[in-house]
């Protein structure tokens, strides 16, 4: 049996990914340990076997007993430990969902769906280190990655609309207390059908713009409004959410020549959707009856939605989508631009696909169970 420590279980990933794995019944068969940097000595999960009590994240003979350690921990303990453990000559696979070890020249990116010959020939030639990708990028793959696999895209761009969630448990609380301050405020005029439509407009400003309105995580109101600008600032005015949708992508399709993608990202109020609109320049003229049914059949979990109103309200939506693992692709025609220029419209689970899915599925293949 092999040995398999999870780290990070008590996170947000963590969480989604526990639950996911038992509702998968991934845990049977494992010799399975829980870690924490913080929870030692406690009573590990309840996943209806019997498990060790947790172990100390930081117990390098601890880990370095392992087969495969899974880690939802973050990059700081990543960027702590994993030295540390290879430097001590262990072997092991690490699977991670953090950022820190995706550009490693010897580490993988995965999301088997879109690069399982990757992962393959990965495995086959000794590579030990698999990273889940950042979620947005996953899920446009898990939407379009087939267009990109049969050398259809010349170049993309992509405005990201992304959930609170991508940004912690802490950031999707401060979205809700402040979508609670904001109509708390506004109760009695909303009761009140004769207030003035302006009236109504200045409370809710006026409540966004108190000092009492929660911004800690945020670092600005995000209910009523949207933040156009995610993670680190670079050099050449990207942000870094941008950047890793150019170096995440062709890094994951493994592409001798890199297929040019850029975009903005933004942080909308939904709380673990991310949606986002891509700008597609084909390499050539194809018909959108071919497109359609070319990603339709890329894999088991992508629908494409009708292009109308009622589908896209339906089917094409945070709240539609939200603990799901389908990828509706929607919104779907040629550009009036030129027969070239394609548009499409995504949304998909950032917890699911974004995060905890590819992790598991790699978990999976390692285990000889996918
Ligand atoms: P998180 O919710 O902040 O959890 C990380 C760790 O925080 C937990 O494992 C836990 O570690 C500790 N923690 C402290 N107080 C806690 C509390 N009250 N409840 C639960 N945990 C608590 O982080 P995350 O959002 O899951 O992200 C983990 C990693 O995945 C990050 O590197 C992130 O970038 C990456 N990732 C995240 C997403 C996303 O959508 N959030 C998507 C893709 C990748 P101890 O048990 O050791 O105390």
């Amino acid at each position: 049996m092999q040995k398999v420590a999870f780290i990070g279980y008590r996170g947000m990933v963590g969480s989604v990914l526990t639950s996911r794995m038992k509702e998968e019944n991934d845990f049977a068969g494992l010799e399975l340990f829980f870690a924490s940097t913080s929870q030692a000595g406690e009573k590990s999960p309840d996943i209806g076997m019997d498990v060790p009590p947790v172990a100390d994240a930081h117990d390098l003979r601890f880990l370095s007993g392992m087969d495969i350690i899974l880690t939802c921990q973050g990059s700081d303990y990543t960027n702590k430990v994993y030295p540390q453990l290879r430097e001590s000559g262990w072997k092991g696979y690490w699977l991670d969902a953090a950022s820190a070890l995706r550009m490693k020249d010897d580490s993988i990116i995965v999301l088997d769906p879109v690069n399982r010959n990757v992962i393959d020939q990965a495995i086959s030639k000794g590579v030990k280190d698999f990273i889940g990708g950042n979620c947005t990028v996953s899920l446009m793959l898990m939407a379009i990655g087939t267009l990109f696999q049969n050398n259809h895209v010349e170049w993309m761009t992509s405005m990201t609309y992304q959930a609170a969630s991508g940004a912690g448990a802490k950031n999707m609380q401060e979205l809700v207390s402040q979508m609670c301050m904001i109509g708390k405020k506004a109760e009695a005029m909303l009761c009140d059908p004769a207030n003035s439509i302006l009236e109504l407009d200045r409370n809710v400003l006026s409540t966004m713009n108190s000092n009492e309105f929660e911004t800690r995580y945020f670092g600005a109101p995000l209910a009523g409004s949207l933040l156009p600008w995610i993670d680190a600032a670079m050099e050449n005015g990207q942000t870094k959410e941008e950047w890793k949708g150019f170096s995440e992508t062709n890094k994951i399709l493994q592409n001798k020549t890199p297929v040019p993608i850029d975009g903005i990202c933004a942080r909308i109020g939904a709380m673990r959707c991310h949606s986002q609109a891509m700008t597609i320049k084909l390499t050539k003229d194809i018909p959108i009856d071919d497109i359609t049914q070319m990603i339709s059949s890329a894999n088991e979990w992508v629908r494409v939605v009708p292009n109308t109103k009622e589908d896209s309200l339906k089917a094409l939506t945070p709240a539609a989508v939200t603990g799901s693992l389908t990828i509706p692709v929607g919104r779907m025609r040629k550009l009036n631009i030129g027969e070239q220029y394609l548009t499409v419209f995504t949304v998909g689970d950032q917890l699911l696909w974004g995060a905890a899915e590819p992790v598991r599925r790699m978990l999976k293949i390692l285990t000889g169970k996918l």
